[in-house]
């Protein structure tokens, strides 16, 4: 399904005419954002190449340009990349926003895949490269000064071939399904339920962290933690958007106006729900919104997981391209009708519905729409502009349950040529990693305010490893 690729200034960005911010405050805010614990020289690198980066990664692709992305396709390419949140949302300004959200990322479609063989044909173009599919790789070999000379794989009949080789780049993305490396290295991210889904030639789940532990045991180094799982929510019918939430005990509970990564966050910490149905299903909290909600939206953030833009039913037949897909942002009467868990007339029949406490929540609600009168949140400090009174009919309510875990980044030590280090922080010589594989770029919390940017990363320091691998550097 991925797509989105946090990529600075390549060709198309260019040409669409997509300005990024600059990087001291892009870098500035990651490091922020992740508690200060990855390395800003890797994060600076992404910033200064991932553009060259994606224009040789897709070179020689067929595909399609959207220049907004409400734009509808013109052409019948099945591939195609679409600018993401752009134009920016009219009055956004990131430098006023708890959490900014940098524009500039494109997305691929339907997903990444054609891009992904666009590189594999240049490759295979050269002469050069052989590719073996369906083959596992499982450990790694080290001569006697310590420097890899191969690695062993298998086939899926359990065949093995030795390769010999002055270097290996590792690969094999994270470790989100390996549940034994998961409850040692971040126990707490117990309660995520992977969405990862892909499988390999042996019909196996793939992210099992093959490429950390080869890596280990020849002698790297897993970087410190916290690691950071890919939790961000994408909300309900009005995506992350900040209205009022409420918990399962009927009460407020944070400033709503976050991304989903950090609504995430505060879920995680949320009471159980008292039914066992919305216990098992891991529902959290309600958002809640009234009938005023198409006038609103506009007000709310730009960027990932948020819906600004609303289509009048009259005008629906102009927006097919991007009413068709998945989190762009963009909303209709019947998509909010049909998406919303519960829709009610009266205050009082909306909390019986969502089941709440209702003494409870009525005097949350009420409380809430106080604030808002008064146009400052005293509870949480959510931006006034933000601040929606929920008085007008009908009311409507979504569940949100704990978001799932896409893949779990945090990786193996490395330094900015890629190479794999041990556990005196020295070079194994020939060992390089990249991708989920790789540590230094994402701790504690993987970052929304860049979308796409684990995409972006994976492809540019991917890249960089195999060429100081086939250098020798
Ligand atoms: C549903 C979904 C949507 C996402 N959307 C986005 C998005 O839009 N933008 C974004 O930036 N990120 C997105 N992500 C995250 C992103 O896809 C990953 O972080 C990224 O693909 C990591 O790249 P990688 O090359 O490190 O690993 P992967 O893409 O996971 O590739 C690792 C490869 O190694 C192979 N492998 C594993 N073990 C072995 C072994 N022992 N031997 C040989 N091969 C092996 C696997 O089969 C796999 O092909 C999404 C993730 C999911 C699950």
């Amino acid at each position: 399904m991925a797509g989105d690729f946090g990529v600075v200034s390549s060709k198309i960005q260019k040409d669409l005419g997509i300005e990024w911010a600059p990087k001291e405050d892009i870098v500035n805010e990651l490091m922020k954002d992740m508690a200060f614990r990855p390395d800003p020289k890797f994060l600076g690198y992404w910033y200064d190449h991932s553009g060259e980066d994606f224009d040789w990664f897709i070179e020689g692709a067929d595909y399609e340009v959207l220049p907004t992305t409400a734009a509808n396709q013109a052409t019948d390419k099945p591939n195609y990349i679409r600018p993401k949140c752009f134009p920016a949302l009219e009055g956004y300004d990131w430098k006023e926003e708890y959490y900014p959200y940098f524009h500039g990322t494109i997305t691929t479609n339907p997903n990444m895949q054609w891009a992904c063989q666009a590189a594999q044909d240049a490759a295979a173009a050269t002469g050069n490269v052989e590719t073996m599919f369906s083959t596992w790789g499982e450990q790694l070999i080290k001569d006697e000064s310590g420097a890899i000379a191969g690695i062993y794989v298998h086939d899926a009949d359990g065949a093995y071939t030795k390769i010999n080789c002055k270097s290996v780049v590792v690969t094999t993305g994270d470790y989100g399904n390996n549940m034994e490396m998961r409850r040692y290295y971040i126990p707490w991210a117990d309660e995520f339920v992977s969405f990862y889904g892909n499988s390999d030639a042996a019909g196996t789940i793939c992210n099992t962290g093959d490429g950390h532990l080869m890596c280990m045991w020849a002698g790297a180094k897993m970087e410190l933690g916290p690691h950071a799982p890919m939790t961000h929510h994408m909300g309900g019918a009005l995506g992350v958007d900040g209205y009022l939430q409420l918990n399962m005990e009927g009460k407020r509970f944070m400033n709503e106006d976050v991304p989903g990564q950090n609504i995430a966050d505060q879920l995680s910490r949320q009471p159980l729900a008292e039914s066992a149905e919305d216990r098992e299903a891991g529902v959290k909290s309600w958002q809640i919104f009234d009938a005023k909600w198409p006038e609103q939206i506009k007000d709310m953030p730009d960027g990932h997981g948020y819906v600004n833009h609303y289509i009048p039913a009259d005008q629906v037949d102009q927006y097919p391209t991007v009413l068709a897909g998945f989190g762009l942002g963009y909303t209709t009467d019947q998509m909010v009708e049909e998406a919303v868990t519960i829709k009610a007339d009266t205050i009082d029949d909306l909390i019986s519905q969502m089941g709440l406490p209702a003494d409870v929540a009525k005097a949350e609600i009420e409380r809430y729409n106080e604030l808002c009168h008064a146009g400052l949140d005293e509870d949480f400090g959510k931006m006034s502009k933000r601040m929606f009174p929920v008085e007008n009919p009908p009311f409507y309510a979504c569940k949100f349950a704990s978001a799932g875990m896409l893949v779990l980044c945090g990786g193996i030590n490395c330094d900015l040529d890629m190479h794999a280090l041990d556990t005196e922080d020295k070079i194994i010589p020939g060992l390089y990693v990249a991708g989920n594989t790789m540590g230094r770029r994402f701790l504690v919390e993987y970052p929304v305010v860049v979308a796409g940017i684990s995409l972006g990363t994976a492809m540019s320091f991917g890249r960089l490893a195999g060429k100081n691998a086939a250098q020798g550097i």
